[in-house]
């Protein structure tokens, strides 16, 4: 597929238009056609930079039903520009059907990079960074959230949440809930703008201090949380081993293992799993 043309997905600045690269002017001051998920929202990036191709919209609403001609454009040697509102695109963003769609039909795609908040946030955060989960944003019902917080609660790796203005407080409450309110974290609000606030502190502080100031819960955010520490985990197992040893010598496994729950505050049926092997090897 020599003469077919390329997609390019492109990055725009998150905020500060300085951070638009000058590849990226270049690519799409030269592309045959630039999709963009709000035409509108992206015409004045555009506009500023002087590039004057033609626009369509590709959002999640169209993505599906656009791509088969996207791809067909390709096909036919015109190169194509993505981009969406403010940063990478696919993360969190539109993009995923295109470009899957593309590479299937051997069209090349060549990524332009450059802002995403999530990479920001966790350059400056001062958390671990050297292994970290990207979660996207968290389910917008309470009950799912949780679940989904559950699922991360043991997880060594910095975790890492995008949060709308609306939702931040509620997040943050069930986040201190569930990975408890000394964990430490990380805020990351507005980056690249005028009011960018980067906060560390325990969940629960965080919590606090959004919740008593308004101009805190306005803008876009980061949350990012520390992974259980490795060595936490060890010294958690250790003094729940000690203590589930102790209750075995003079309690049935189950009830030794509600005991050692209430001590902990570990759970149940990790300790009564737990219980079971020292039992074993006894
Ligand atoms: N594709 C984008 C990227 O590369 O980061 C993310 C798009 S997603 C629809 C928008 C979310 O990203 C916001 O709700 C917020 O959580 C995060 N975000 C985007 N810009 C941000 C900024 N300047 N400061 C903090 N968070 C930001």
């Amino acid at each position: 597929m020599s003469d077919a043309g390329t997609l390019y997905v492109v990055a725009t600045p998150i905020g500060n238009l300085e951070d638009m690269t000058p590849r990226a002017v270049r690519v799409l001051s030269e592309a045959d056609l630039i999709a963009a998920e709000d035409t509108r929202h992206s015409g004045r990036l555009l506009r500023h930079f002087g590039i004057g191709a033609r626009a369509e919209a590709i959002h999640e609403h169209n993505e599906r039903s656009q791509v088969p001609r996207l791809v067909e454009i390709l096909k036919g040697g015109k190169s194509i520009a993505f981009i969406t509102d403010a940063g990478t695109p696919l993360v969190s963003d539109p993009g995923f059907h295109l470009v899957r769609a593309a590479r299937q039909a051997g069209i090349r795609v060549v990524p332009v990079p450059g802002a995403c908040a999530a990479i920001a946030a966790l350059s400056a955060a001062g958390l671990p960074s050297d292994r970290f989960v990207f979660e996207g944003f968290p389910p917008a019902k309470s009950a799912a959230r949780r679940a989904v917080f559950e699922k991360l609660r043991e997880e060594s790796r910095t975790l890492i949440f995008y949060e709308s203005p609306h939702r931040i407080l509620e997040s943050l409450k069930d986040m201190s809930e569930v990975f408890g309110p000394g964990r430490e974290a990380v805020l990351a609000r507005e980056l690249t703008k005028q009011f960018e606030t980067l906060r560390a502190g325990g969940l629960g502080e965080l919590l606090d201090w959004v919740g008593r100031d308004a101009d805190q819960q306005l803008g876009e955010f980061v949350i990012l949380i520390h992974g259980l520490p490795r060595a936490e985990r060890e010294v958690i197992d250790e003094a729940a081993g000690r203590v589930l040893e102790i209750l075995l010598e003079e309690l049935p496994v189950s009830q030794a293992a509600a005991l050692a729950a209430k001590i902990t505050g570990l759970k149940k049926n990790m300790l009564y799993e737990y219980a079971l092997t020292l039992k074993k090897d006894a």
